[in-house]
């Protein structure tokens, strides 16, 4: 898919960063998401809209900036995510969805495609950004995946920033989680300890009309020494209940990347068919065999649209080509590479 560019933020990282017209291969390449799901133009009102993309593009752009000045796909990674994760705007750190409980549980994995390292964890309810709890995990941890109560405590080792649970909580998210359970005919519990009260609640921007959505954030990138790396953020599914994970921090579903097959992909979706689908690794096996990103994450989707979830994912390969891919009406993406202009779009058909 191709998509629409927008002119003036284009102009101003041609100013900051002249693109080599001869350049055919590019040197650093960045992708990223804000989740798919049901997102039709009448759910976003121009404000809505525009938000968004000024939110796409600051967290692209930090991306960017780190590639751009030769730094590590990991760093950029980290960077756009943890300004997604602070956005009320997308399901990950602050916005996260709520469990049936009422409490915000949230995973997170990262994997560097240079060596197969990775880190993830799942559970986590203090610590402010998941994906630096993940890379911790990647980087000094013995082990590949920490959940709950001894993965927050491990990312505070690690000088982690730890916040009151009630940091997560937004309105907008509440009121999914009632909506959620009222149509269900489950219990609503009480506001967590520490929530603003309720008549605070117009303060915050009206949800769109329709929560079909999914919101997690992730971006993969390709950096000037040619490593690959892919990371993803996500407070998971509204009124998810029993400690339930999704396929964000199980690697090879909804995250993956290898130097060796040439691919990083990150996915956005119904976790429970992208974990059975092994979303993230089949994409990378496509690629392997030759396909090109947006062809085999086209091919993933579909796979997983055959059991029965929707969602969507962004796969930069080896030679810095970002590809996007999905099922549902809209997915909140954007991309960047040292020869294309960021670029980014929210409906399935922008072009
Ligand atoms: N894939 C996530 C999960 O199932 C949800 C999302 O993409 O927003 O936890």
């Amino acid at each position: 898919m191709t998509f629409r560019v927008l002119a003036g933020l284009a102009a101003a990282l041609t100013l900051a960063a002249p693109v080599a017209a001869q350049e055919t291969t590019p040197r650093w390449a960045f992708a990223i998401h804000g989740g798919a799901g049901v997102i039709e133009r009448a759910d976003l009102s121009p404000e809505q809209d525009a938000a968004y993309r000024a939110s796409l593009s600051r967290a692209l752009e930090a991306g960017a900036a780190i590639l751009r000045d030769g730094g590590s796909s990991l760093d950029a990674i980290q960077a756009a995510i943890q300004i997604m994760e602070d956005d009320p705007l997308f399901n990950a750190g602050r916005g996260a969805v709520f469990t049936a409980e009422g409490r915000n549980e949230l995973d997170a994995a990262v994997m560097n495609g240079r060596d197969l390292s990775a880190g993830a964890v799942a559970g986590l309810t203090t610590t402010r950004h998941p994906i630096a709890a993940a890379r911790a995990v990647m980087e000094n941890s013995p082990h590949v995946m920490l959940i709950g109560q001894g993965a927050d405590t491990f990312a505070a080792s690690q000088g982690l920033e730890q916040v009151d649970p009630s940091y997560f909580f937004t309105e907008r998210r509440w009121r999914g989680l009632e909506n959620f359970l009222r149509e269900r005919n489950l219990p609503i519990p009480s506001r967590p300890a520490g929530a603003p009260a309720a008549g605070m609640a117009s303060l915050e921007p009206a949800p769109p009309l329709n929560e079909r959505k999914f919101g997690t954030v992730g971006a993969v990138a390709l950096d000037q020494s040619g490593t690959l790396a892919a990371g993803t953020s996500t407070g998971g599914t509204t009124g998810k209940r029993w400690g339930r994970v999704g396929d964000v921090p199980v690697l090879g579903a909804g995250t993956y990347a290898s130097n060796r097959d040439g691919c990083a992909v990150s996915a956005t979706g119904d976790g429970e068919f992208y974990i059975r689908a092994t979303v993230a690794r089949d994409i990378c096996t496509r690629i392997a065999a030759g396909a090109s990103s947006e062809d085999a994450g086209q091919a993933e989707v579909d796979d997983a649209l055959s059991l029965g979830g929707y969602g969507g994912v962004i796969v930069v390969d080896g030679n810095g080509v970002p590809g996007f891919a999905m099922t549902t009406s809209g997915m909140y993406r954007g991309a960047v590479t040292s020869s294309e202009p960021a670029r980014v779009a929210i409906y399935a058909d922008e072009q």
